[in-house]
């Protein structure tokens, strides 16, 4: 027995009968209720970067909102080897100016697992209070809080465990005017390509997307375009936790961002809850307000995102 460990003495205590030891017992729940919640992902955390990052309000491309929450990414990553990808993107209304923000923690194997999101919401929303606090800010939040973790981790040991992790924040996910192939996903579309004539894809073992998946009431679909083992993957980190019935009850397509990845063979996955509100009716309107995004969901999307980054470092 380590004589310098405070549970250990403090529980030989208790069970030795010792007289007026009677508030060790609550020490003792403390340090194991403390050790079991620190096994979770801080979804609270997430949630309060989420709070702050909606507070900018509406931030579609070309609003001065925008260049706030560009201003925002860059604040709380400074400390993070952070890329800048701008671009110019062909839109309905003309050549608008685009960026994603890529954001690199290394790791001790080989090849490199990409988690992304959208930041930016809806220029045909302009005239709405569209804030999308589960649309692109209830991510943005994750994400963050989730580079949280990755810092720390390089900080202790210098790479992480398993592969290198990259956080990339999409810009121009949604459509500048009606949703088609070319007016959509403007990020991504540049990413992939670029990344493909550049050789970067063939490192990426895996690209997970994360989109409104901070909805209170979770319900994670099987987004029919993603790559199946990669799916099994999500399926076992979730069972892990007992998280299984937020997963996979409905196999549904959708088109998003991980499709230029898809289409380039890189193995993908788009973690989203298409179903948000009665009949998805807080989906692109004003109702998309933080009240209606959990701390929970935001822990379990957290907590099932680490494992699957993992298991796929184990492959
Ligand atoms: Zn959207």
């Amino acid at each position: 027995m380590c004589s310098a460990c405070p549970a250990l003495r403090l529980s030989r205590a208790f069970w030795l009968g010792e007289p007026g030891r009677l508030p060790v017992l609550a020490v003792i729940f403390f340090f194991f209720g403390l050790s079991a919640s620190a096994q979770h992902f801080n979804g609270a955390k997430a949630l309060d970067y989420t709070r702050e990052f909606v507070s900018i309000g509406p931030r579609w491309p070309t609003s001065p909102n925008h260049v706030k929450a560009e201003s925002f990414l860059r604040e709380h990553l400074k400390h993070d080897q952070i890329e800048e990808d701008t671009f110019m993107a062909n839109t309905p209304i003309g050549p608008v100016n685009m960026r994603n923000f890529i954001v690199r923690f290394p790791g001790k194997k080989d090849g490199v697992i990409v988690l992304a999101t959208h930041y930016e919401t809806n220029y045909w929303l302009k005239n709405l209070n569209f804030v999308g606090a589960n649309d692109g800010g209830a991510t943005t939040g994750l994400l963050l809080a989730l580079a949280d973790h990755f810092r720390e981790q390089v900080a202790r040991t210098k790479q992480l465990e398993g592969c290198s992790v990259w956080l990339v924040f999409f810009d121009g996910e949604e459509a500048i005017q009606s949703w088609s192939q070319s007016d959509s996903t403007y990020g991504s579309r540049h990413l992939a390509a670029k990344w493909g004539r550049d050789g970067t894809l063939q490192r990426i073992r895996a690209f997970i997307l994360a989109d409104m998946i901070g909805d209170k009431d979770l319900d994670i679909q099987h987004e029919t375009n993603s790559t199946d083992w990669l799916v099994s993957t999500v399926r076992q980190a979730a069972s892990k936790f007992g998280y299984a019935k937020y997963f996979f009850q409905r196999d549904e397509p959708v088109e998003d961002d991980h499709l230029a990845f898809v289409n380039r063979g890189v193995p993908s996955i788009d973690l989203i809850d298409l179903n948000y509100g009665p009949n998805n009716s807080y989906h692109h309107t004003a109702q998309d307000t933080l009240d209606k995004v959990s701390p929970r969901s935001l822990t379990i999307d957290g907590d099932v995102i680490l494992e699957t980054i993992r298991l796929v470092s184990q492959r």
